[in-house]
C-alpha cells in the first residue's frame, strides 16, 4: 500500500506537479507506468557508492564493474518489504573472480570485490573481466524465515544480460535492466574525481497474465527444418521495451538531470508516476564484538596462528577497518 501522499504523477494532462529538478542522489525512486502496465525502480548514486569504491582504492575497471553490480543489488533488494537483506555475489574465472554486494533493508550498503591485478587489461568489458562462473542472489529474512537463494550462468555476458536472463528463467516476468557507472571531475572541486551511477528496473505486469508472454533470449538448437514458434509479445511490452533502450549512461549517471526528469523525458507521453524515493547509505555492519564473536568461533590453533608481532589484526574486507586484539583478547591460550 502507497499512501496518497507519497505518490505524485507526472504527465501532460491531469498534471499534479512538474517533474523535480532537483537531483537525489543515494536513493530508489520507485515509478509507474500505469497506460503501459509498467512498474519500475530508478537507482542513482553518488556519494554512497563513491564512499565504497574510495576506500579500497579499486582501479578504475574493476570499481566500475563492482559499481554495476551495487546499482542492480540496489534496484533488486529495495523492493523487499521487510527488515531483510539481499545478497548478491558472483564467483567467476575471470580477472574479478569474486563480487559481493550486501544490501540490508531498508537503505544499507556494503561490498567488495577480489581481483586478480595482473589479469587486467585496458578496455575488458564487464563481462570478460567476470568470465564464466554463476551469480547468486540471495534474499534473507531473517533466522525464522527460509533463505532463497536464485542463480544465474555467467558466460562472458554482462550483469545486465545475466539478469535478463534471471528474470526470464525464474521470474517469468518480462524485463529490463540499464546499468551505468561512470567517474566525474568537477573543476570546482580542484579536479576531485568521484564515482557516479545510475540504473534502471523495469517491469511488465499486466493484470491478464497471458499478455505477460516473452520471446525467447536464445532460439536453442533446434534441427534444421524445425518450424519456429514466435511468441507475439505484448504491444504496451513492446513500447516499454524500446523506450528503456533509448536512455543512455551518461543520463542515468548526470548529476544535473533529476531522476523525475529522466523518467518524465522517456514516459510523458503515457503518464508516470512517482513514488516516494527510498534513500540508500554506505554502512558496513562490522563491529569490535562481531570480529571477536568471530575469532572466539574459530579453533584454538587457527586463533594461534592468526598471532603476529604479539597481536591479532583482522580487517573488515567490506569497509577496510582494522580491529586489534592482543592474544589474551582474541582467546588464544
Ligand atoms: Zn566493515
Amino acid at each position: 500500500m502507497v499512501s496518497q501522499s507519497s505518490q505524485t504523477r507526472i504527465s501532460p494532462e491531469g498534471l499534479v506537479r512538474a517533474p523535480s529538478a532537483v537531483p537525489v542522489d543515494d536513493a530508489v525512486l520507485p515509478f509507474e507506468v500505469a497506460a503501459l502496465d509498467l512498474r519500475g525502480r530508478l537507482t542513482r548514486l553518488g556519494p554512497a557508492l563513491d564512499d565504497i569504491l574510495t576506500k579500497h582504492d579499486y582501479p578504475p575497471a574493476v570499481g566500475k564493474l563492482l559499481g554495476e553490480a551495487i546499482v542492480l543489488t540496489t534496484l533488486l533488494g529495495s523492493s523487499l518489504k521487510f527488515e531483510g537483506r539481499f545478497i548478491l555475489q558472483t564467483q567467476t574465472d575471470g580477472p574479478v573472480s569474486f563480487l559481493i554486494v550486501d544490501f540490508k533493508a531498508p537503505d544499507r550498503l556494503r561490498a567488495y570485490a577480489r581481483y586478480d591485478a595482473a589479469r587486467l587489461v585496458d578496455g575488458q568489458d564487464s563481462g570478460t573481466l567476470l568470465g564464466k562462473g554463476h551469480l547468486a542472489m540471495t534474499i534473507d529474512q531473517g533466522p525464522d524465515m527460509s533463505r532463497y537463494q536464485g542463480l544465474v550462468a555467467l558466460d562472458g555476458g554482462s550483469l545486465e544480460d545475466a539478469a535478463h536472463e534471471y528474470f526470464l528463467r525464474s521470474e517469468q516476468i518480462p524485463t529490463r535492466v540499464r546499468l551505468a557507472v561512470g567517474e566525474e571531475w568537477r573543476s570546482s572541486d580542484g579536479g576531485k574525481h568521484r564515482w557516479r551511477a545510475g540504473g534502471m528496473l523495469m517491469q511488465f505486469l499486466p493484470k491478464a497474465p497471458e499478455r505477460a508472454r516473452q520471446a525467447d533470449l536464445h532460439p536453442g538448437d533446434a534441427p534444421e527444418g524445425t518450424l519456429h514458434h514466435t511468441i507475439e509479445e505484448d504491444d504496451a511490452w513492446v513500447e516499454g521495451r524500446s523506450l528503456i533502450s533509448t536512455v543512455e549512461d551518461i543520463e542515468l549517471i548526470d548529476p544535473d538531470l533529476s531522476g523525475e526528469r529522466l523518467l518524465y523525458r522517456l514516459f510523458h507521453e503515457r503518464g508516470v508516476r512517482v513514488f516516494s524515493p527510498q534513500p540508500l547509505q554506505a554502512q558496513c555492519s562490522c563491529s569490535r564484538g562481531a570480529v571477536s564473536a568471530m575469532l572466539k568461533s574459530f579453533a584454538p590453533k587457527d586463533r594461534a596462528d592468526m598471532v603476529q608481532d604479539d597481536k591479532v589484526v583482522v580487517t573488515c574486507e567490506f569497509c577496510s577497518s582494522v580491529y586489534q586484539f592482543t592474544p589474551h583478547e582474541a582467546g588464544v591460550e
